[in-house]
């Protein structure tokens, strides 16, 4: 099958040249699936954010590669890392990190004109129909703090969208709503993730949603503990 990544032998040591250096992860090899949705659970410091972020180019790996659609981006400047960060991968965090004086579909539109390219008629349609897709159609032009929690994180997810992707990477992203709007959140992500085929990774404490993706990896004291494909 397809693999949109294929890490090998991950280490990442924080602190390398202190005296308290701290291995985080301890080389972990992990394949993903083109198209697949994939949670990543563990108890708190097991390493699960430190994955997600040498996964997204946010931090690098003190050892090992990170091969992304067999595009090697080792080798890649600051400036080529950060346009490719923003082409292919989107982020949802737990907080969502709107632009409050913008409405919704300014923040949505935010990481496409981040690329200094031109707002056409059809990436407002785009960021139109991600609005739409995540039930907000009716909010776009409401400013984003006028918006509730889980309003806020449903343009967050919008937003995550609007370069179309390969792959959105979330870290706990319904850490901060309620049991209602988590529910919401991630039947929402499955749909996307059926309707547009794009390929997530989310770390999540909840055991429940973690149930509910293709394959939950488990992480414990910066290894791989558990892999369960369904
Ligand atoms: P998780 O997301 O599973 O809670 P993290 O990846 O954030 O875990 O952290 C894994 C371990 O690495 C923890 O012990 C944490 O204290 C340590 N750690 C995380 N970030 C840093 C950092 N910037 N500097 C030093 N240690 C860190
Ligand atoms: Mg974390």
């Amino acid at each position: 099958m397809d693999n949109i990544l294929n890490l090998e032998k991950i280490v990442k040591i924080y602190g390398v040249n202190t005296k308290n250096p701290y291995k985080a992860l301890h080389g972990i090899d992990l394949k993903i699936t083109k198209n697949s949705f994939n949670a990543i659970i563990g108890q708190s410091g097991s390493g699960k954010s430190t994955l997600l972020n040498i996964i997204g180019t946010l931090d690098q790996a003190t050892e090992g590669k990170v091969p992304f659609n067999d595009e090697d981006i080792s080798n890649y400047s600051k400036e080529q890392l950060a346009d490719f960060r923003n082409r292919k991968i989107g982020f949802i965090f737990q907080f969502h990190y709107l632009l409050p004086e913008f409405t919704a579909i300014e923040n949505v539109l935010m990481p496409y004109q981040i690329s200094k390219r031109p707002i056409t008629e059809e990436v407002r349609e785009r960021a139109e129909y991600l609005l739409d897709t995540v039930g907000l159609s009716k909010y776009k032009n409401t400013p984003s703090t006028q918006l509730s929690g889980g309003q806020q994180q449903r343009v967050a997810i919008a937003r995550s969208l609007i370069n179309q992707p390969d792959l959105v990477l979330a870290d706990e992203p319904t850490g901060n709503l309620d049991s209602d709007s988590t529910e919401s959140v991630y039947q929402l992500l499955r749909e996307i993730n059926k309707d547009l085929k794009t390929t997530f990774v989310i770390i999540t404490h909840d055991r429940k949603v973690a149930e509910k993706a293709d394959r939950i990896i488990e992480l414990k004291d910066g290894s791989i503990y558990a892999d369960i494909t369904k």
